[in-house]
């Protein structure tokens, strides 16, 4: 397979793929890599654990160290090292190997194009959004003035975490920007696509982002996919990009605080999460995540020593976020603003994720500050004193409401619309019983009518009722060739021992002998047939036939007699065919015909009564 990427300056280079996929197998393991998401457990030959695409309580995920596989039995999922990071961290295969040659030490080789005329149709348009917002990068942050330093440095942000964050400056110009990707061979169309460009009132293109410190954001393999640029004071011109409209604080127009890319074909903000890229090596050390709201609080908490950090940006946290969080981690630590603005929102946040599985707990700042003005002002050890000191989001919800509530009826109503509705999401039974026995005590009433009260509360369904298993709808199906009667579930399944046994080092059968029976008993255009299956399909056989006998003592003989079966099944078949052509012969009077027939359905009874003695 060979690929195409360029660098910023339009100069087009080859990338031989193969042999950048076949190093990374080379050095990764199947176990070094989906180790590090779930927790594996041998069993047998094959390892086992939980699979994380789908919600289960008895491992069905199967990972085979000598083929670099693995197949999930209840959502039918299976692949490679490839495939699982693509999967499990939301990325396209580019992305997954970016992602895996990091990980590897591979360093993926570029060689300079021979042609570069004809490149650039043939490029993707992918891989060119992702090179215009790299190439936007570049210019933002090689534009970064004394003004946004000193802003950020007021703001406590130190220089080396500007430059690892990769922070930039949009300027004044309105088209600074797309001047200079002109001068890169951008076109318009892709940086109206790459949401760096907007339409001007005079017709043409201007740059979107004016006047603003930005933040890139990337998705899980560290690839550029928008921007979020935040207004600063220092600038001489202030004014909105968006609009052309000019900033005034006299009760006029404001131009919001942060502005956002537009949703592209890259940028998804309700799946992608800002700083993830760089947070979730922490966040999988820790096995926690503190979500922060706004880019400033992700860079301080990021240097106040929490690396595991992400933020949402320009939308609020949704399902999906969660999800991609609980790929590495069951706890979130939630830490919006202590007003009351950040208090809902962090009620809404904890109930996606409550929905998707994850424990949620919720930090409590002190009233008026976000987490960037906390660790400023009062340094970062208070920081971690919240993060330490988070509760549950039902204790926080009780603590603040009963703060709150004018009488303590009122408390009652609120703890009945606003606490209950979460207890319904807690997914787990014990958690809620400690839940309903806080909040009696609370309210000072018996558990019993907190558990009356919650059973009457309508169910809400969830978004998207496949989020709560990941990416694939759970179908808790075992693989159709060990279930499906007749004769062509048990050739696969007889066939499936074959693939497995052949691909093992040391096999228990003697190979080509079994698959000469097998052809026997199942006639070799069923063989044919079955050796044309695609490979994934065969992989999942694999994975099957190794479940089933990974720890039988007796394969060999399970294996006879799964063959006899299929023997006697085919010559049955033919029996009766030639049953059906005796009765045809008899009643032409065909005399010769008849004989014929008559000894095949002979021979044929004769050694499906021999099989039948052994089966
Ligand atoms: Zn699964």
């Amino acid at each position: 397979m060979e690929s195409k990427a360029s660098n910023g300056a339009g100069v087009v280079y080859f990338c031989d793929m193969s042999d950048t996929v076949q190093q990374i197998k080379d050095r990764l393991s199947i176990v070094d890599v989906v180790s590090q998401y779930v927790k594996l457990e041998r069993s047998g030959t094959s390892l086992r654990a939980r699979c994380p695409f789908h919600a289960e309580r008895t491992p069905s995920f199967f990972v085979s160290p000598e083929r670099g596989t693995y197949h999930c039995f209840g959502c039918n999922v299976g692949g490679d090292i490839f495939s699982f990071v693509q999967e499990i961290e939301g990325l396209d295969f580019k992305g997954a190997l970016k992602v895996l040659a990091e990980k590897a030490g591979v360093k993926i080789v570029y060689e300079h194009s021979r042609s570069r005329g004809a490149d650039k149709e043939e490029k993707d348009e992918r891989d060119r959004l992702f090179e215009l917002l790299e190439t936007s990068t570049i210019f933002y942050t090689s534009r970064l003035n004394d003004a946004a330093k000193q802003y950020l440095k007021e703001r406590g942000i130190a220089g080396a975490t500007a430059k690892e964050f990769r922070l930039g400056l949009a300027g004044e110009g309105w088209n600074d920007l797309i001047d200079y990707l002109k001068g890169k061979k951008f076109s318009e169309k892709e940086m109206l696509e790459a949401g760096v460009a907007r339409h001007s009132d005079r017709g043409g293109v201007s740059d979107k982002f004016r006047n603003r410190i930005m933040f890139p954001i990337a998705d899980s393999a560290g690839r550029v996919v928008g921007f979020s640029g935040r207004i600063f004071p220092g600038t001489t011109s202030p004014s909105d990009s968006a609009t052309g409209q000019v900033e005034r604080t006299d009760g006029g127009f404001v131009p919001p605080k942060y502005m956002n890319s537009p949703e592209t074909t890259l940028f998804h903000k309700s799946r992608i999460l800002y700083g993830f890229d760089r947070a979730k090596l922490a966040i999988r050390k820790h096995n926690c995540a503190v979500l922060v709201e706004g880019q400033l609080d992700l860079l301080a908490s990021h240097q106040a020593g929490w690396g595991n950090t992400v933020a949402v940006s320009g939308t609020a946290f949704t399902p999906e976020h969660a999800t991609l969080i609980k790929r590495i981690t069951d706890n979130l630590v939630i830490a919006l603003d202590a007003d009351e603005a950040g208090i809902k929102a962090a009620g809404r946040a904890a109930r996606a994720a409550l929905q998707i599985g994850l424990n949620v707990k919720v930090a409590r700042l002190p009233s008026g500050l976000d987490p960037a003005d906390l660790i400023l002002k009062e340094g970062k050890d208070s920081w971690s004193k919240a993060m330490r000191e988070a509760k549950d989001i039902v204790t926080f919800l009780l603590d603040v409401l009963q703060e709150h509530a004018k009488s303590t009826d009122n408390f009652r109503r609120s703890v009945e619309g606003i606490v209950l509705p979460y207890l319904a999401d807690v997914s787990s039974p014990i958690a809620r019983e400690q839940y309903v026995r806080e909040i009696a005590k609370r309210l000072g009433v018996s558990e019993h009518s907190v558990s009356e009260a919650l059973a009457k509360l309508p169910k809400t369904p969830l978004t998207d009722p496949s989020l709560r298993t990941g990416a694939h709808s759970s179908t808790g199906t075992p693989p159709a060739a060990l279930t499906k009667d007749g004769s062509y579930g048990r050739a696969q399944h007889a066939f499936s021992i074959l693939l497995w046994q052949k691909q093992l080092p040391k096999p228990q059968l003697d190979t080509e002998a079994y698959e000469l029976e097998l052809q026997e008993s199942i006639g070799e255009d069923a063989l044919k047939k079955l050796k044309a299956l695609p490979e994934s399909e065969q992989e999942k056989l694999r994975f099957g036939a190794e479940r089933l006998y990974g720890k039988s003592g007796s394969l060999k003989a399970e294996a006879k007699s799964l063959i006899d079966v299929l023997l006697k099944e085919r010559l049955s078949r033919e029996l009766a065919d030639a049953a059906t052509a005796l009765k045809k012969a008899e009643e032409k009077g065909d005399e010769k015909e008849v004989g014929v027939y008559m000894s095949v359905c002979n021979m044929l009874t004769t050694r499906i009564a021999e099989l039948a003695r052994k089966v």
